[in-house]
């Protein structure tokens, strides 16, 4: 069997059209019009137009940066709504199922729930790696999705290039490979490779190193069909004025993101210097993102302790494979001196 995208989309959606929005209908070409077409109020006071539905601007500076066509681009409101565009146009509720590998990112499984649709786990393997096999052996024709998260969270660790091939070649729906954190690693972005897996969709944010977590900008990248399903069904203003005049002048801004994704690299090393020889980390995992994830003696007194200490870090000990584990973003300088020093000082 081969990837087919019209096997995969839902049949109410197959039949859907667009809204169309009074600026989806009437695109600006620059020139000095008298906007009486959408009911907006016309004293200006720089939000009181609709913003573009299709984000053209800042969809032109991510193709740009991100070396894609606009056409490959969804942009939502956080990754988390474009999540849950791809169950909703592609997952027949009480029907369809996926597949997510913990442990990781929480929002699949919760997107799975509120959408009624089974979520199959697999658990990762031996080093946090991809357990291609027993992936497989979980797929059905109703399998629509798999989710991976590479670097994933909360582990830290990307996902070998063999592995995440494998799934591409064999799974006949889509395979999502989450991106959140691929501007603090060094492996490639699986963009480069859309051209070659119409089943490819890849997802990243503003909200990490971006630094933009409070405007809410989610990326979807995929082939042009795929992205003109979820187009079908995305509120016609997801993404707000706000956001996209904002984001549009930061993300240009590549060497203050660049510089700041050092500084964040350099401080993560000093600190997977520092943190095994604190006495009750018993191991710091590798890591490709802007967090480490540790083992300690005891999460939950640890977590505790640092609280009063005026640090507060992620228990992530209620994940499979993750007993008495914590999951620490690495900070600023003075931050993570902050939580050295505390740790530190811990009995
Ligand atoms: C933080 C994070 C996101 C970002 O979600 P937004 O809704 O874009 O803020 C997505 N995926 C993973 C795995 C994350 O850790």
């Amino acid at each position: 069997m081969k990837f087919n995208l019209e096997n995969i989309i839902r049949e109410n959606v197959k039949g859907l059209k667009p809204y169309s929005s009074a600026r989806d209908e009437y695109v600006s070409d620059g020139s000095e019009m008298v906007f009486l077409d959408a009911n907006e109020n016309p004293f200006d006071n720089g939000v009181n137009r609709y913003p573009d539905p299709q984000q053209r601007g800042l969809k032109a500076v991510l193709a740009e940066q991100k070396k894609l066509d606009p056409k490959n681009i969804l942009l939502g409101n956080g990754s988390d709504e474009v999540l849950d565009l791809l169950f909703r146009a592609f997952c027949e509720p009480k029907t369809d199922n996926i597949v997510t590998l913990p442990p990781t990112y929480g929002m699949y499984k919760v997107l799975a729930g509120t959408n009624e649709i089974e979520n199959r786990e697999v658990l990762l393997a031996k080093d946090f790696q991809l357990d291609v096999d027993s992936i497989l052996k979980q797929v059905d024709s109703r399998t629509k999705l798999i989710f991976i998260c590479s670097p994933n969270n909360p582990t830290g660790n990307s996902f070998d290039e063999a592995s995440i091939l494998k799934l591409l070649k064999n799974f006949t729906g889509l395979v999502i490979i989450d991106e959140a954190y691929i501007d603090f690693s060094e492996q490639t972005s699986w963009v480069a490779r859309l051209e070659e897996f119409p089943n490819l969709v890849v997802t990243q944010t503003l909200s990490k190193a971006y630094g933009m977590a409070g405007i809410r900008l989610g990326i979807c990248i995929a082939s042009e069909a795929t992205i003109s399903v979820l187009n079908k069904i995305k509120p016609p203003y997801n993404v707000n004025e706000l956001t996209q005049a904002y984001a549009q002048k930061r993300v240009a801004n590549v060497l203050r993101i660049k510089s700041e994704v050092t500084e964040l690299l350099e401080q993560k090393k000093l600190l997977l210097q520092v943190l095994p020889k604190v006495s009750f980390i018993k191991k710091v995992y590798p890591s490709d993102a802007n967090f480490l994830l540790v083992k300690v003696d005891d999460a939950d007194k640890r977590y505790e302790q640092l609280l009063k200490k005026g640090v507060v870090v992620r228990n992530r000990s209620s994940q499979p494979l993750c007993e008495n584990t914590l999951r620490l973003t690495i900070g600023t300088s003075e931050e993570n001196i902050k939580l050295v020093t505390a740790l530190k000082n811990l009995s």
